[in-house]
């Protein structure tokens, strides 16, 4: 509790009291709350109106069940997860994540962190996360679609483009949010195309958002070389971890500002090739053919695979950990501070956990968290949801720099709050303090909300 004075550190402990077991949650609420000390003397408005104790508590939390049947005719039934968490600044809006290690705490974590996140894109979204325990691995077509279909067949009722906006994230892909609008569309006999967004491109949806996150993260990171080290991608070894939809579209964009991704990784290990990943090969491997990134090895002989290894061993100027949260532990963030990573931004939600946050920002590599640099995948849907209302399609190059030009201006909003609070250069502090300014003081002039 290192920063915390001691009013917002009892604050913290009713919100650990009240909501049991759920870790990873306290985890993303210690981090907002560890940066607030500052600002709470300059605001003490927010103390007073119990802005923290009222953004923590969801406005609203969901959970339901969904029974399916497999293609043995056997009944399944996982559970599902809705949580609409502040809709201060606009509609809910935030991804639906199927994986088995979803539970309450998971949900939590992602929504809390997606209220400051779309704060920051300031698009005048609110913020929300749902998902299941339901595992997509292994499943086929029909048994993802019977899973998706009776899902929806509750989360309707909760949902619509005025009050919450649900989109992928782990698991949920455009075939997924494809099965999930016709379900939509076929219980409320309306075209609502702005319900949901990362909508396939015949029906609603938006150009650029399938490589946003991805894209998004590597325009922020640029700008952090620029700004920081007045340098550029070019010629940089990086390491971007995963292999779904984030990890692939940074691994594009840094190969053609001119960097160097020499590794990847999925559940069960990661490739590494020093003559840099072949982007074709990783594409149809993950994304046509469903496959794991063995096969990439098969094809490549300048590659090896290393099962259950820890990527982050590999020497490298940038990493960026874009699989999933608490994949970089204090262990791995001082074996990359010891190889001489200069910066760390992160793809996926909360990948670093706290004690190699620290470690980052003690040993002077600039660290900068989900919050602010993966946005770009939640602002571009918002430009669909933009499209949608105005039934527009923009080309891709219009919504690209959209997207380029929100990164940049997310990326000015960090940087300059932590030049206010004389941090120059901590990210982690401007994203946290500068996103919950902007919900607090939208929120006090609502009244008690
Ligand atoms: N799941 C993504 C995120 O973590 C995107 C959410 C969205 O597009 O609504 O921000």
């Amino acid at each position: 509790m290192s920063s915390m004075d001691s009013k917002v550190s009892a604050i913290y402990d009713s919100i650990v009291k009240r909501n049991p077991g759920e870790v990873e949650f306290h985890q993303a609420v210690r981090e907002v709350l560890d940066q607030l000390d500052v600002v709470l003397e300059r605001h003490p408005e927010y103390l007073d109106q119990k802005v923290i104790e009222r953004i923590a508590e969801p406005e609203r939390m969901i959970t339901f069940r969904v029974p399916w049947m497999d293609d043995k005719n056997q009944i399944q039934v996982n559970r599902g997860f809705r949580v609409q968490y502040s809709s201060v600044l606009g509609p809910y809006k935030g991804g639906l994540r199927f994986h088995p290690t979803v539970y309450s705490g998971i949900i939590k974590f992602l929504g809390f962190e997606q209220i400051f996140k779309n704060a920051l894109t300031g698009q005048g979204i609110g913020g929300g996360k749902g998902g299941s325990d339901f595992d997509p691995k292994g499943k086929s077509d029909n048994e993802v679609m019977r899973f998706c279909q009776s899902f929806m067949t509750e989360l309707y009722r909760h949902i619509n483009d005025f009050t919450d906006v649900p989109a992928g994230d782990i698991g949920v892909g455009a075939r997924e949010i494809g099965y999930m609008f016709g379900q939509y569309k076929r219980i409320v006999n309306r075209y609502e195309a702005g319900v949901l967004t990362g909508k396939g491109l015949a029906y609603g949806g938006s150009l650029v958002r399938t490589e946003a996150t991805g894209y998004g993260l590597v325009y922020f990171t640029d700008e952090v070389l620029r700004k920081n080290l007045g340098t550029s991608f070019e010629g940089k070894k990086c390491i971007v971890s995963g292999s779904g939809n984030v990890a692939i579209y940074a691994i594009e964009k840094i190969q053609e500002l001119g960097g160097k991704v020499i590794a990847c990784s999925d559940s069960n290990g990661y490739i590494h090739d020093e003559t840099g990943i072949n982007l074709d090969t990783l594409k149809r491997i993950k994304e046509v053919e469903r496959k794991r990134l063995t096969s990439y090895v098969e094809e490549h002989k300048s590659a090896k695979y290393i099962a259950g290894g820890n990527i982050w061993e590999i020497p490298c100027d940038v990493a960026l950990p874009s699989a999933t949260q608490n994949e970089i532990n204090l262990e791995s963030a001082e074996i990359l501070i010891k190889n001489g990573c200069k910066v760390v931004t992160e793809g996926a939600n909360m990948p670093t956990t706290p004690d190699a946050v620290h470690a980052f920002i003690e040993a002077n590599v600039i660290y900068a968290p989900g919050k602010a640099s993966n946005a770009g995948g939640v602002a571009t849907s918002a430009l669909e949801m933009q499209q949608n209302a105005s039934r527009d399609r923009w080309t891709f190059d219009y919504a690209d720099q959209k997207l380029k030009s929100i990164m940049l201006n997310i990326h000015d909003q960090c940087y300059n709050t932590a030049a206010e609070y004389n941090v120059i250069g901590n990210y982690l502090k401007g994203a946290n303090i500068a996103g919950f300014c902007i919900v607090a003081d939208t929120m006090i002039p609502m009244g008690l909300i």
